[in-house]
């Protein structure tokens, strides 16, 4: 019956909406309907509780008639997403001094004292405020330990404790509305992924009370490992108690288990009739809720009660696993399955793990709060985390403990390391929910914000970007950097996957520069190598001399001699991508970096330089600073390079077309290489760069006496190359789109400098993200639409991807679909989540894709 009192009862028939009552309102309906004996439950819907945090109540009288005289009640949070938290449930509203007398007639004094204590306490605590610390949790809960904590209250708050159930329900419900438009509370949420204006809904519950005779009392069972996500029974029963007691309760306190295979006395034994209901009610909800619940009841004088069911709380990896035997049994759909594993949410299973059998140098312990290993730099501060992040330089955010302030810090770093705190404090919740190893409560360390300081228990002092590792697993902070251990991904995870591959429209590669990283590609099913950056093929020793070698010749000869020893590198490099990558396509981007990065920076390494040339260090520090730019990212860089110094970009099409015709000749799929010309501005760029690698592909080809084919491709990394995209695309097979480069030139933003005001211009929300790390959809998203409208209009067959750092981000990949681009390319540990995020878009772009409520 909808009521204009702003509360809905809640029967089989009555209109309770999951986006007006939230999920716990909607999920209790649902367990009604499927005739679970459930108390009566009102529903307060998210208007009516926003209208109470201002200060305007439903009829109270008329709420408290549905449930007849002198109820006992409780009242719960009721979000559109459980996992966005809310306030604490309050039970036994209604406790006061005659209903202590009523409940001393039925079940005994210490049952109604107990009630009536625990009552005030919450009370006083959630709705007056009072600090929990000044009750004493430790008294016994008989008639005086009552009297003492009235008088408490009385005392605190200057007034008598209400007597009156409607002052108590009003004042309860006030205090929810209010804990959830509290700053703290949105802003966990919003960390979680819930919108600014999420509402909360409530439910009032007639109380089951749990403390009558005999076995009577209150526990939880569910048929799922909330960690492994294995089918099992769990639960924990407790005589004597009220709502989720019996989890918080150890072994002395007498707690039960469910079944019999657990330890100890178990529900199964002693109250069959009831556990065999459990069990039926954890089938029904399996099958007909499609979800795997964990139920809360009560159990009153052999009667069961279900109070509530809520999902099973679940790590990332038993999300997945849920969502595939529910998928393998039939429940739900396989899409349902793809669509019920947030992409995001599937990074910590790829995580890394400290290898337990590696060296280990431990600075300091805590408790593991957030798993997964990471290593990177110490910062101190957010504002750190950030400017180290915008280099993409990894780091470790240590904090003597975190606040709401620190989550843009958080989100930034690898990990998270606190002197203080426990499982369940900012820290801990925050990380676990971006899939941050974490440690806190390491209080073993000592912390000075001011010297910026790390000082240990051993008397090691570390400092603002020293190296440490974070052990998630173990609740560990090694020094350095140690051994990690790949992911291991599973069976499940490969099949969602799978079916997620099925679903999607949008093509998914991987920016991959070696060998490692190749099969990292083909390891997460990448569907090809959007982006080779050739100049990191160079960074090992060897490989650097020869490199400079080649900068330093000033004689067309000596250029080509030392071009000459880097050819073989270069084409074993690209035959070994190609062999990795199977037939599959790789892009093969020609020299980019300015020269200058490969000189050597300081006397110490001239006098290296020129020590292993032969030169003297005047000749070498000459040389070096005639190649140094004022600002080498808009300088020699790119096609610039390409064209100024042609020999290079000759050898390079020269190695790739010969490790074409090797890789063809160990058997399997002909490879067809895609060559792609970095930092194009004109169109006149490709022509020239295209004659050349065309003639030394000609040349190639008669030489081996063999044919093959390739692809040429441009990136449009410059805003120009964007807006002359339909001449370019007509000397292009494909256009990739470098939004990193095109990200600072179209903001004038140095991709380097930035971290230096990023987190002022974010704070004050000059940007509303850092453009780095998130598409700019309206600047840079138009100079995206720009060129590939362009680009397809000139030339209808050219392909288009995306290359740059966003690739990987679900958000660019539904800017990029709907932009028409046939793959994304990203680095090869985010490839599942673009895999994941593109099905997402492409199921909810058929109108399957709702987010998911059921709780
Ligand atoms: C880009 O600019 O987006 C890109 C992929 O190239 P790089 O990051 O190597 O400049
Ligand atoms: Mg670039």
């Amino acid at each position: 019956m909808v009521t204009p009192a702003g509360f809905t009862e809640i029967t089989p028939t009555s209109a309770i909406d999951v986006d007006r009552h939230g999920g716990r309102a909607k999920c209790l309906q649902r367990l009604i309907r499927l005739e679970m004996p459930v108390p009566r439950t009102v529903a307060l819907d998210f208007n009516t509780v926003h209208d109470i945090s201002l200060g305007q109540l439903p009829d109270i009288e008329r709420m408290l008639s549905v449930f007849g005289p002198d109820p006992l009640l409780s009242v719960r949070p009721s979000s559109l997403d459980p996992d966005w938290g809310g306030p604490s449930a309050i039970l036994n509203i209604g406790m006061n001094d005659a209903a202590r007398d009523r409940l001393t007639e039925s079940h005994g004094e210490d049952a109604a004292n107990a009630l009536y204590l625990r009552f005030i306490r919450a009370y006083g605590v959630h709705v007056s405020r009072l600090d929990p610390d000044e009750f004493d949790l430790t008294a016994t809960p008989d008639a005086e330990a009552v009297n003492a904590a009235l008088a408490h209250f009385h005392e605190e708050t200057d007034e008598p404790f209400p007597q009156d159930i409607a002052t108590q329900l009003s004042e309860v419900l006030r205090a929810m509305a209010r804990a959830w438009e509290g700053t703290t509370a949105r802003l966990l949420r919003e960390a979680r992924g819930a919108p600014t204006d999420a509402g909360l809904g409530l439910v009032v519950q007639e109380m089951a009370l749990g403390v009558g005779k005999g076995l009577s009392g209150s526990g939880v069972i569910q048929f799922v490992s909330g960690a492994t996500g294995e089918r099992e029974i769990r639960g924990r029963y407790l005589c004597k108690s009220q709502g989720r007691d019996a989890l918080g309760a150890n072994v002395d306190d007498n707690v039960m288990y469910l079944s019999r295979d657990d330890r100890g006395r178990s529900i199964e034994e002693v109250l069959p009739d009831c556990y065999a209901d459990l069990i039926r009610y954890g089938d029904l909800t399996r099958n007909r809720l499609r979800e795997e619940m964990q139920i809360e009841f009560t159990i009153e004088n052999s009667r069961l009660h279900i109070l509530d069911a809520v999902r099973v709380p679940r790590s990332p990896r038993a999300n997945l696993i849920i969502a595939v035997a529910l998928a393998r049994d039939a429940i739900i759909s396989e899409e349902e399955a793809v669509v019920r594993v947030p992409p995001r949410s599937l990074t910590e299973m790829l995580h890394s793990q400290v290898d337990p059998e590696g060296p280990r140098d431990v600075l300091v312990s805590g408790i593991a709060a957030s798993p997964g290993g990471a290593t990177g730099k110490i910062v101190f501060s957010s504002r750190a985390a950030q400017a180290l992040a915008a280099k993409d330089e990894a780091c470790i955010l240590v904090r003597r403990e975190t606040t709401p302030e620190d989550i843009r810090g958080m989100h930034a770093a690898k990990g998270v390391l606190t002197e203080r705190g426990g499982i369940t404090s900012h820290a801990a919740v925050i990380a676990r929910g971006l899939g941050l190893p974490c440690v806190v409560g390491a209080n073993d360390m000592k912390l000075d914000g001011k010297a910026k300081t790390l000082v240990m228990r051993d008397g090691r002092i570390l400092r603002e970007g020293d190296v440490i590792t974070i052990d998630g697993a173990k609740g560990e902070a090694l020094f350095g950097a140690v051994p990690m251990l790949e992911p291991d991904l599973g069976d499940e995870f490969q099949a969602l996957l799978a079916w997620a591959d099925r679903a999607r429209d949008i093509g998914v590669r991987a920016n991959a520069d070696t060998p490692a990283d190749a099969q990292k590609a083909r390891m997460f099913a990448a569907e090809g190598i959007g982006l080779c950056r050739t100049e990191h093929m160079f960074f090992e020793r060897d490989r650097l001399l020869a490199m400079r070698e080649m900068i330093f010749a000033d004689k067309s000869e000596d250029r080509r001699a030392a071009l000459d020893r880097i050819l073989p590198m270069q084409r074993a490099d690209f035959a070994e991508l190609f062999r990795i990558m199977q037939g599959q396509p790789v892009t093969i981007r020609l020299f980019d970096p300015p020269l200058h990065e490969f000189l050597p920076q300081g006397h110490e390494g001239m006098a290296e330089l020129a020590e292993a040339l032969d030169l003297n260090v005047t000749a070498v520090t000459r040389r070096v600073e005639a190649l140094s730019e004022f600002n080498p990212m808009l300088g020699m860089r790119g096609v610039r390079l390409g064209i100024t110094v042609p020999e290079i970009y000759d050898m390079q099409a020269r190695a790739i077309f010969e490790a074409t015709l090797d890789a063809s000749e160990t058997g399997g799929k002909p490879v067809v290489p895609e060559v792609m010309i970095p930092l194009v501005s004109a169109k006149r760029e490709v022509e020239i760069v295209k004659a050349r690698i065309d003639a030394v592909a000609a040349a190639v080809k008669a030489e081996r006496g063999r044919e093959f084919d390739y692809r040429l491709g441009v990136m449009v990394e410059t805003p120009r190359a964007a807006l002359r995209a339909g001449e370019i695309a007509q000397h292009a097979a494909f256009l990739s789109f470098g939004t990193n480069d095109l990200t600072q030139m179209t903001y004038g933003l140095s991709r380097d400098d930035a971290g230096r005001f990023m987190g002022r211009y974010v704070q004050q929300g000059v940007y509303a993200e850092d453009p780095f790390h998130m598409l700019d959809v309206e600047g840079v998203g138009e100079l995206l639409d720009i060129g590939a409208e362009r680009g397809r209009r000139a030339n209808p067959d050219v392909v288009l991807g995306i290359c740059g750092e966003h690739g990987g981000n679900p958000e660019s990949i539904a800017f990029c679909r709907d932009a028409g681009f046939d793959y994304v390319s990203c680095s090869p540990f985010r490839v599942p989540v673009a895999r994941l995020a593109a099905a997402h878009l492409a199921i909810a772009s058929r109108g399957n894709g709702r987010p998911r409520v059921t709780r």
